[in-house]
C-alpha cells in the first residue's frame, strides 16, 4: 500500500475549492463551509489486560449541522489523525447532501490499532470512548457508524453504553448494529452492495456491459468484500483482491464467497491459492474494466494514475484519489465515480436504520434494497447530468450539488443571530 502523500484534509479542502468556484457563494459562506463546525479531542486511559493502563487518543469532528444532526462513522486505526477524521467530515457532509439526506456530516476516530486489542480491551476502549464523546453524541445530536477497524459488535457496545448512561434503551443513537439491538436488514452489506449497483449504473452511462467485465478491488474488508461478491453475482468477473498483507491476481476470474470464507479462516486473501500474487499497491494497475479502491485514503496518487488500466474507479473507499491524480486520469479519459456517490450505499441505509429505529418499525429486505437502489439510481444520475451540464469530472459535479444543497438551506436559514 502506497503511503499517504498528502494530507486528508488539503485534499478534502482542494477538492471543496475546485467544485466551490462553479457555485454562486458570498466570501463569508465559502468560508464557513471550509471549516469543520466543532471538533472534539479526548484522551483517555484504558485498563488493559495484563493490569496496565494505556492512554488513547481520539476524536470526533462535526463538520456541518446545516442540513440535520451529523452522521459519520467510527474508524480505528493506528494512522489515525484530526486532519484525516476532519476531512472524513467533510466529505460525509458532502455525502449526506448528494443523497438528500436529513443529515450534516461528521466523524470519529481512535488512534489504536484493533487488531493488537483483546476483545475485552477492545470492549473497554470502545465503552469509555463513546462516553467521553457522549457531549455531542445523541439519536437527535450525531449518530456514528462502523468505518475501517469498526463493526457491528462495537456499535452495540456504543449503543449499550450510551443507553446506561440514559437509564432505557436508545437504539437510534448509532447505527450498523447487529439485528438483534435494533439493526436494520442489509446495512452490513449496504456499501459494498451500493458499490456495485453504483458500477453497474456507470457502466450502463458509459456504454459498456457489466456481463463478463472484469473487477480489480484494493481492500477485501466490508466494503470491498461485499462489492465483490454483489457485482460476482451481477455477472461481472472480480479477476484481483488485495487487503494489507497482499493481494492475487487471476484473468479467469475469483469467488469472492470462497475468498470471503478464507479471509475469515486465515485472516487474509493473499494465501488463497489461485492465480499469481500481487502486491496491494499492484492491484490498481492491473487490465480491468472496473477498478474499485476499497481500503483507505491517497492510494490513486500522480505517480500511479498513469498506469491505472481501468475504464472506470469506483471510490468505495473515502478520498483513495488524490486531486493531482485525478486530473492525471480524467487527461487519460478514466472515469472516477467519487467516494460521496460510489459509497453512499452506507451512509443510506444507516439512515433507514435510524429512521426505523426512531418510529420503532422494520422493514423488509426488500424495502431496504429497492430503496437504496432508487436513491443511488438517481444520485449517479443527477451527478452524471451535472458533469455533462458544467463540462466538469464527475467529483467536481457531485460536489457542486452538494455545496448548493447546503449553501440553499443554509441561505434559507440564515446566520444566527
Ligand atoms: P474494513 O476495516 O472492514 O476493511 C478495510 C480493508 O482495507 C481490509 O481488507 C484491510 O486489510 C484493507 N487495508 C487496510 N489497511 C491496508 C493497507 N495498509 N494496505 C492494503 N489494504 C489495507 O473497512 P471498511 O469499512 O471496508 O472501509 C474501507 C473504506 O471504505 C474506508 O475508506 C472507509 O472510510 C470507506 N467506507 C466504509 C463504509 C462502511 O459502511 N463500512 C462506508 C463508506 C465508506
Amino acid at each position: 500500500m502506497q503511503s499517504v502523500p498528502s494530507d486528508p484534509w488539503e485534499m478534502a479542502l482542494e477538492q471543496f475549492h475546485r467544485a466551490s468556484r462553479y457555485v454562486p457563494l458570498k466570501r463569508g459562506i465559502r468560508e464557513f463551509l471550509a471549516f469543520p463546525k466543532r471538533e472534539l479531542t479526548v484522551n483517555f486511559p484504558v485498563k488493559m489486560d495484563d493490569g496496565s493502563v494505556r492512554i488513547f487518543t481520539g476524536y470526533r469532528v462535526h463538520h456541518s449541522t446545516v442540513l440535520g444532526p451529523t452522521k459519520g462513522g467510527i474508524r480505528y486505526h493506528p494512522g489515525v489523525t484530526l486532519n484525516e477524521v476532519r476531512a472524513l467530515a467533510m466529505w460525509m457532509t458532502w455525502k449526506c447532501a448528494i443523497a438528500g439526506l436529513p443529515y450534516g456530516g461528521a466523524k470519529g476516530g481512535v488512534v489504536c490499532d484493533p487488531k493488537q486489542l483483546s476483545g475485552g480491551e477492545l470492549e473497554r476502549l470502545t465503552r469509555r470512548y463513546a462516553t467521553e464523546i457522549s457531549v455531542l453524541m445523541g439519536p437527535e445530536s450525531d449518530i456514528p457508524a462502523p468505518d475501517v477497524g469498526t463493526n457491528p459488535q462495537v456499535m452495540a457496545w456504543i449503543m449499550d453504553t450510551y443507553s446506561m448512561h440514559r437509564g432505557y434503551s436508545v437504539p437510534a443513537v448509532v447505527t450498523g448494529k447487529p439485528l438483534s439491538v435494533g439493526g436494520s436488514v442489509g446495512r452490513e452489506e449496504a456499501t459494498g452492495l451500493g458499490c456495485a449497483l453504483v458500477a453497474r449504473e456507470a457502466a450502463r452511462l458509459l456504454g459498456f456491459s457489466l456481463e463478463k467485465a472484469r473487477v480489480a478491488i484494493q481492500g477485501f474488508g466490508n466494503v470491498g468484500s461485499h462489492a465483490a461478491v454483489a457485482l460476482h453475482r451481477m455477472g461481472a468477473l472480480v479477476v484481483a483482491v488485495s487487503d494489507s498483507r497482499g493481494g492475487i491476481y487471476d484473468p479467469t476470474g475469483l469467488d469472492p464467497e470462497a475468498l470471503l470464507r478464507h479471509k475469515q479462516a486465515r485472516g487474509t486473501v493473499a494465501d488463497f491459492g489461485q492465480g499469481r500474487p500481487v502486491s496491494p499497491e499492484e492491484v490498481l494497475e492491473l487490465p480491468c474494466e472496473i477498478l474499485i479502491p476499497a481500503a483507505l485514503e491517497g492510494q490513486i496518487t500522480v505517480e500511479n494514475a498513469s498506469r491505472v488500466q481501468a475504464r472506470v474507479i469506483i471510490e468505495g473507499a473515502n478520498g483513495p484519489t488524490t486531486p493531482e491524480a485525478d486530473d492525471v486520469l480524467r487527461d487519460k479519459g478514466v472515469v472516477v465515480v467519487p467516494d460521496v456517490v460510489a459509497n453512499a450505499g452506507g451512509v443510506v441505509v444507516s439512515y433507514f436504520e435510524w429512521v426505523q429505529d426512531l418510529q420503532a418499525f422494520f422493514w423488509s429486505e426488500e424495502e431496504v434494497r429497492e430503496r437504496l437502489e432508487r436513491l443511488l439510481v438517481r444520485s449517479v444520475r443527477e451527478v452524471w447530468r451535472v458533469s455533462q451540464e458544467r463540462g466538469v469530472d464527475l467529483r467536481t459535479a457531485a460536489l457542486v450539488r452538494a455545496i448548493q444543497r447546503v449553501a440553499d438551506a443554509l441561505h434559507t436559514r440564515g446566520i444566527y443571530p
